[in-house]
């Protein structure tokens, strides 16, 4: 039976604060590395992570203090309770993995979650590799609507990250400089072993890169990277929206120890147009008629999307709200998928501020109309009559 809390020096109520720092004091006691070849240090390291392990997380802890070590370690001892879905050990694999987890060495979990040992020892639970893509970059780039249907080329300013040219992002004054990291003697990685298990990290002193430099280049102070002012032509394909992003490869920060560079993103606004309005790939044009071009009909040019004109004809009758689509002349897909449609949406205004003469005209107009004139008037005026008959 273990006493996870004695093996730590702790009280049964001990905070998360206290069992971290516990375990830090006696880690470092007991570390193989300051005990080497002493196995009962080794096994008092073991007893040590072990606790650390199952105290330091909440739900195991809550397991050990009400059914004790054995109902984690899954061992029968509590008839299978140990095995409940509120953690313990399922497998040995799983038993090794939280195990190295809680080392923050190589193997898996170490990355991303709390690691004592990255911020103790200086470990770093990186990859082997020192190489490390740039930083990719966002920006907002704001268009106009025709620039959005044609196409347009934008020349735009970032800062990025460039390799230093005076010492070709080595970092280093001379190539002399560069010296073989005497810590891991140029491999970028150390082993160790801790308790049964042999591990590799990276290599503290030279960050895997395997050499050190002995005098730094004066331009980066020994960076390897600068900052820097770039122009870059953005080239926006016609038929973009707002909200579409585009993504410049390799335009974003420059890589680290020949990592390649991180990409530019540039998010799209496009800017409103006065008489145009977009759905998808079709674009809208809301165009008022006289009632009397409207009752007699009319041929009309219009303006199209990409700058040009076409000449649509208003057939005879037309009811306002009606909507002509105009094949084709829309705006081009910003994928190659042809080229949506025009709809010209019909408004028909009702005349005002009418002259005596008009007035006249209009009145004789109306002596003469009939209600095949008005088919929708006619049609609510026949429902009217069987509302009030019924
Ligand atoms: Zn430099
Ligand atoms: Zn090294």
């Amino acid at each position: 039976m273990s006493d996870y809390y004695g093996i730590l020096g702790l009280s049964k109520g001990a905070s998360q604060e206290e069992i971290k720092k516990a375990y830090r004091k006696s880690a470092i006691k007991y570390h193989p590395d300051k005990n080497p070849g002493d196995p009962k240090a080794e096994i008092k390291f073991k007893e040590i992570s072990e606790a650390y392990e199952v105290l330091s997380d909440d739900k195991k802890r809550q397991i050990y203090d009400q059914y004790g070590a054995e109902a984690l370690k899954g061992a029968g001892g509590m008839g299978g309770m140990g095995g409940g879905p509120a953690g313990g050990f399922s497998s040995m694999e799983e038993a090794l993995r939280t195990f190295m987890g809680a080392f923050g060495g190589g193997g898996g979990g170490g990355r991303g979650g709390e690691s004592i040992f990255d911020t103790f020892f200086g470990y770093e639970s990186e990859e082997a590799s020192s190489a490390r893509q740039g930083a990719s970059k966002k920006m907002n780039l704001t268009i106009s609507f025709e620039e959005a249907v044609k196409g347009v080329e934008k020349d735009v300013a970032i800062t990025n990250y460039v390799n230093c040219t005076s010492c070709a992002g080595s970092g280093a004054a001379s190539p002399s400089a560069v010296k073989k990291c005497t810590r891991c003697k140029g491999s970028g990685q150390i082993h160790q072993s801790q308790g049964f298990f042999s591990m590799s990290s990276t290599c503290p002193q030279c960050q895997g890169s395997g050499k050190v430099i002995t005098d730094p280049c004066k331009e980066c102070r020994g960076a390897g990277q600068v900052k820097e002012k770039q122009r870059v032509n953005v080239k926006v394909p016609a038929g973009v929206d707002t909200g579409m992003r585009l993504r410049v490869g390799g335009y974003g920060d420059a890589g680290v120890h020949g990592g390649p560079a991180g990409d530019l993103y540039v998010y799209l606004n496009v800017t409103p147009h006065s008489v145009f309005s977009r759905q998808g790939d079709d674009a809208i044009l809301e165009m008022p008629l006289s009632f009397t071009e409207a009752a007699l009909g009319c041929k009309k040019e219009i303006p199209t999307p990409r700058g040009g004109s076409c000449r649509i004809t208003i057939p005879e009758g037309t009811q306002t709200e009606k909507v002509l689509r105009v094949k084709a002349e829309g705006i081009p897909n910003v994928h190659g998928q042809g080229t949506g449609d025009l709809l010209v949406k019909v408004l028909v205004e009702t005349p005002v501020g009418l002259s005596e003469k008009q007035k006249e005209l209009l009145k004789t107009f109306a002596e003469l109309e009939t209600e095949q004139n008005s088919p929708r008037k006619r049609g609510f005026l026949d429902k009217l009559k069987g509302f009030f008959t019924s």
